[in-house]
C-alpha cells in the first residue's frame, strides 16, 4: 500500500506545496512545531532515509538546503533545524523547522493549529523565495 506521501505526490491527496524537481518534494507539515515547518520527501517512496542510494541523499539534502533558505527568508528564526525522525510516516523525509531555542523542535510539545488560510498564505510566500532564489 502507498504511503500517505506518495499519495500526495500522486496527487490522491492535497498538500501545501513549497517545491519540487524531478526527485524531490517540499510541503508543508499539517501538524507544525512552529509556521513553516516543511518536509522534504523523495518522489520515489523509501522508508529508511539512509537506505536512499548515495547520488540521491547528497541531492536530498541540496534539495533540502534551498528550501531551507526559502522558509528562513519567511519565517523569522535564528536558524532552521533539522530532524529526521520516520516513526509516523514510512517515507523518508527531512524535518526543517524554524527555531530559535531547542524547545521549538521538541515533538512532544503540542503541535500548532494553523488555518488553512494561514497554511495557503506561508506556502505562497515560501514559494516565493524559493523562485526568487532562482531555483
Ligand atoms: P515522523 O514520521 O515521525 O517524522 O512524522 C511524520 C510527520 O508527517 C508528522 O510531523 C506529521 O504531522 C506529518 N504529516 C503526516 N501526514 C501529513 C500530511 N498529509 N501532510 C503534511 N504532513 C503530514
Amino acid at each position: 500500500m502507498p504511503s500517505i506521501f506518495t499519495r500526495i505526490v500522486n496527487g490522491e491527496i492535497p498538500c501545501y506545496k513549497i517545491a519540487e524537481d524531478d526527485q524531490f518534494l517540499a510541503f508543508l507539515d499539517i501538524n507544525p512545531l512552529a509556521k513553516g515547518h516543511t518536509l522534504v520527501i523523495p518522489k520515489k517512496e523509501i522508508d529508511y532515509l539512509f537506505d536512499i542510494d548515495d547520488d540521491q541523499y547528497r541531492d536530498m539534502w541540496l534539495f533540502s538546503k534551498k528550501v531551507a533558505l526559502a522558509v528562513e527568508k519567511v519565517v523569522p528564526c535564528q536558524r532552521i533545524g533539522i530532524a529526521v525522525l520516520g516513526l509516523e510516516v514510512p517515507h523518508a523525509h527531512i524535518h526543517l523547522v524554524p527555531i530559535n531555542s531547542v524547545y521549538d523542535i521538541d515533538f512532544s510539545k503540542p503541535k500548532l493549529k494553523l488555518s488553512q488560510e494561514e497554511f495557503q498564505l506561508l506556502a505562497g510566500r515560501i514559494t516565493g523565495e524559493y523562485a526568487k532564489a532562482g531555483q
